[in-house]
């Protein structure tokens, strides 16, 4: 308890509470008080312990206001995020943020940092992004129009800041309410290669494939399985054609799905992630071999969620090639065959309804199986709303998904990197991140939790980017 205390380590908050006996006070185990010395420390399970042994509560961590479930800093930025979000023309820059907040411009920013992933000038363009994303499908306005109602002061900062994390122009982007093939432009440098890597990482899948340039995936929308496929190309991504089952398996368009799947290819190919900005990062901290040859690489996210979900406790201390081959016998276990000879991914209700007597044979172990059907089960009931969690905090989500039995810190954090999109994030006790470590930083053995944790906090804000490269550190260069 005293080496998670010295670490620093958040996820210890409200699993045990420390009393230091020469100040009287009792903390969360990740308090930001100076560290005391092992000799005056005694553990408590329970506030109410700590309180009996004549301690008091200290006033930085605010300990009773966590067991209670309650975390006012963090309620008073989330509820800032979320007035930003609603009506970001409010909020002319990120120093109208600042002054909203109540806070001093250097604790906002390390707040939005720590619980955002962001700063506030980004989060508010986001927000205004998302606005006019909305108002585009939904009304008839003009460009103009949306632009000043989103709170951009001019035309072109609309356009440019839209087409860069969008890939297309917001005309074009409009005109996806009219059905038919889009095409997605690739900013400068983008590296198609690592795309493509991404895309075949199992070569046996039964959910993707790529042939040449053309990439199929069985995907699970809104409404249920489709079809899509595209065409890479070093410059532009064409979303050459989707379809929506249950149909006659005819290529065709539903115009209401398009912003959907428009959304989805925007997270595989990880347009919306700060690649530059990570890797000048890099190249500041004297580390610029991370980044050389890939300073565009991007993290592909996965078609959904619950895809993330699944892989997140499948890939558990075990080896990639055999949660490959687990993932596939569960998608053809429960996801839907479809013509052509794809799987559509498993829903959580297909998940749901298995027992572990139905995953045993297929070589998961007992609590392996037991993990996935359990989580599915919250999902289904209502108790986990997977589609709320990327508008959460990262805090926030953080906490949500380290509650759920099965989901420990690497399985959390993976899922926050690679299907929420969350920038800041580091599954610790990955042997990719700790191997990749010890190359780049020639270390003598392989970094261990905490020092994996300390190693990547010069990354911040950007660590799960710097985790994407670690991972292809040791790799040969993608042709
Ligand atoms: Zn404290």
């Amino acid at each position: 308890m005293y080496a998670r205390v010295l670490a620093g380590d958040a996820s210890y908050n409200g699993r045990f509470f420390m009393g230091v006996l020469t100040t009287g006070i009792y903390c969360l185990p990740a308090c930001k008080a100076r560290k005391p010395k092992p000799g005056n420390v005694r553990f408590f399970p329970t506030c109410e312990a700590a309180r009996e042994a004549g301690l008091r509560a200290c006033k930085k961590c605010h300990p009773d206001d966590f067991a209670r479930g309650a975390d006012p800093v963090l309620e008073t930025v989330e509820s800032l995020v979320a007035e930003v979000r609603t009506a970001p023309a409010n909020f002319p820059d990120a120093r109208a943020i600042v002054r909203r907040s109540g806070f001093g411009s250097t604790r906002v920013f390390e707040l939005f940092r720590q619980h955002y992933h962001t700063t506030p000038a980004d989060l508010l363009l986001r927000a205004r992004l998302d606005l006019a994303t909305r108002h585009l499908l939904a009304s008839d306005a003009t460009l103009s129009e949306i632009a000043l109602e989103a709170g951009f002061e001019a035309l072109s900062a609309f356009h440019d800041n839209f087409r860069r994390l969008n890939g297309l122009t917001p005309t074009a982007y409009r005109a996806l309410r009219d059905g038919g093939a889009f095409e997605i432009a690739l900013p400068e440098g983008y590296l198609l290669p690592y795309l493509r890597r991404a895309l075949s990482r199992d070569i046996h899948s039964l959910t993707e494939r790529l042939e040449g340039d053309i990439y199929t995936a069985a995907v699970q929308l809104s409404t249920g399985p489709a079809v899509l496929t595209l065409r890479l190309s070093p410059r532009k991504i064409e979303v050459a054609q989707a379809f929506c089952l249950p149909s006659n398996h005819e290529a065709g368009w539903k115009p209401a799905l398009l912003p959907e799947l428009h959304a989805l290819v925007v997270g595989l190919l990880g347009l919306d992630e700060d690649a530059a900005a990570f890797a000048r990062l890099a190249r500041k901290l004297g580390l610029a071999r991370l980044v050389a040859g890939r300073p565009e690489l991007r993290i592909s996210r996965t078609p959904s969620v619950f895809d993330g979900l699944l892989w997140s406790i499948i890939g558990q201390q075990i080896n990639f090639p055999f949660a490959c081959l687990l993932k596939r016998r569960l998608v053809e276990r429960a996801g839907t065959p479809l013509p052509g000879g794809l799987y559509a991914p498993p829903t959580p209700a297909a998940v749901a309804a298995l027992e572990p007597a139905d995953l045993l044979p297929l070589q998961y172990s007992r609590q392996k199986a037991d993990y996935i059907i359990t989580t599915a089960r919250l999902i289904v009931s209502g108790k986990l709303d997977l589609a709320a969690l990327a508008t959460m905090s990262a805090t926030r989500a953080e906490r949500t998904l380290l509650a759920i039995r099965g989901l420990g810190p690497w399985s959390v954090n993976y899922l926050m990197m690679r299907s929420l999109g969350f920038p800041d994030c580091v599954p610790l006790g990955d042997t990719g991140v700790t191997s990749g470590l010890q190359a780049l930083l020639k270390l003598e053995e392989r970094p261990d939790v905490d020092a994996t944790r300390r190693l990547m906090a010069v990354f911040s804000p950007y660590r799960s980017l710097a985790t994407a490269h670690l991972w292809q550190f040791n790799q040969p260069i993608p042709t």
